[in-house]
């Protein structure tokens, strides 16, 4: 068996208080003709990302909903993760140089998980391209191709990033393995791209958990406390951007767009809140390079998860901070943005991927294309409060009723009931 991440009981009526008693009744009626049903959620990483985020709140309220849902995950070493990370830069358009070694090693660690992957369940679900091979290796390996006829179980594949201008070397070579699938998910649908031949395309944005300690209500008070003890200034103005420390990012950016807002906004001061995920081995390197460009200056502020900033922290600092900045140049959703929203605070954000589905511009925040936007969109918003309050309102009400974790277990159900 592959390695099962534990999960934390959740309970869907505690739901209903914040994401309304409709979502959660639909919930139960969805779930009836699936009750019981086996369901394995398999990803890379049990920790950091979003994608670790969102199985740590899905799985357990797919519990509760009556499923017998599981997580776990694969083991891969170092060079697996090397070429899976070209992997995944390559399918959101990178120029990635790929090997034919690099290709036999994907192969070699999703072969030896596959080994270990029990088909005895009704819906398995791999999330992204590190364990995308498995579906067809375990098909082969049983000889039972996806497919109604071939029963259970049924194969998903939950792709979480943009596939719609890949490389098309990395592309050439997944179509085969993602084509033994019985349905995609992809964020948005034109994700998909063109030319993914799936019996089901299911569009699925991801959500935050609003009951997380990430989201859950916080008073201004302690969240203050928490900032402040991190070395923050509560008295001058904040802009955070919380990411990986990774070039799409744009952790350079975000220093350019803030030197900017400064000479606008004397005394504000900048957070960059990055967690360093084990199947990023490009993080630290980028950490470095973010820290070279901060060049010491005392009023930027660089965290990771070493420096004991978690979940608690990160939602103080989408509370506490004025702007919240999501600059990326492209991004698969962006689950920071609907974080920082949920809190009320407003977020400029890069008009790229999922992002312009959560700010519609100049209601919760904005889009922008460029450092200087970005700058402008941030400053204006520090120097109109009650607009910027305004935004966070909106924008609250926004993730409310599209981006919690009920609507996403609500469209699996939906997905389930297709497939069954
Ligand atoms: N995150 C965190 N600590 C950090 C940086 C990020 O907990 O220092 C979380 C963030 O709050 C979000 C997730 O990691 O829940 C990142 O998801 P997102 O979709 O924004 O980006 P990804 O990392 O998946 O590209």
């Amino acid at each position: 068996m592959l390695q099962e991440v534990p999960v934390k009981e959740k309970r869907l009526k505690d739901y209903a208080a914040v994401a309304g008693e409709d979502v959660v009744d639909e919930i139960l009626q969805s779930v009836r003709p699936l009750k019981g049903a086996r369901v394995l959620h398999v990803n890379a990483t049990a920790f950091g990302g979003g994608v670790a985020e969102l199985l740590a709140t899905l799985v357990p309220l797919m519990r509760d909903a009556g499923l017998d849902a599981h997580w776990q995950v694969i083991e891969g070493a170092p060079e697996f993760f090397q070429v899976t990370k070209a992997f995944h830069n390559g399918l959101q358009g990178m120029d990635v140089s790929l090997t034919q070694r690099d290709f036999d090693t994907f192969l070699h660690y999703n072969r030896l998980n596959a080994e270990r992957l029990s088909t005895d369940w009704d819906f398995i679900i791999l999330h992204d391209p590190q364990p995308a091979a498995m579906a067809r290796l375990v098909q082969e390996r049983e000889q039972r191709p996806a497919g109604a006829a071939a029963g259970k179980p049924r194969w998903i594949w939950r792709c979480h990033i943009d596939l719609s201008s890949p490389n098309p070397v990395v592309r050439d070579f997944l179509r085969p393995w993602l084509e033994a699938y019985d349905a995609g998910i992809f964020t948005l649908r034109r994700y998909a791209g063109t030319g993914l031949q799936l019996p089901i395309i299911a569009e699925i944005p991801p959500s935050i958990d609003p009951l997380s300690p990430k989201n859950a209500a916080m008073s201004e008070e302690e969240a203050r406390g928490i900032v402040g003890r991190l070395g923050v200034d509560t008295g001058r103005p904040l802009i955070t951007q919380v990411s990986r420390f990774d070039p799409w990012k744009d952790p350079l950016g975000v220093i350019d767009a803030f030197r900017l807002v400064r000479e606008r906004v004397p005394g504000v001061q900048l957070a960059m809140v990055g967690s360093l995920a084990h199947d990023d081995p490009e993080g630290q390197l980028y950490y470095d390079k973010t820290k070279d460009h901060a060049g010491g200056d005392p009023d930027i502020h660089l965290y990771t998860n070493l420096d004991g900033v978690a979940d608690r922290e990160v939602n103080a600092f989408q509370r506490v901070s004025q702007v919240i900045l999501q600059k990326s140049l492209r991004e698969g959703f962006g689950l920071t943005v609907s974080e920082a929203l949920w809190k009320g605070t407003p977020v400029v954000g890069g008009n790229a991927g999922g992002i312009p589905i959560q700010i519609d511009d100049g209601v919760c925040g904005y889009l922008v294309e460029s450092v200087q936007e970005a700058a402008e969109r941030a400053t204006y918003l520090l120097q109109h409060p009650g607009e910027a309050a305004e935004m966070g309102r909106a924008g609250q009400e926004k993730v409310r009723r599209r981006f919690l974790s009920t609507r996403n277990l609500l469209d699996y159900l939906h997905l389930f009931q297709r497939l069954a």
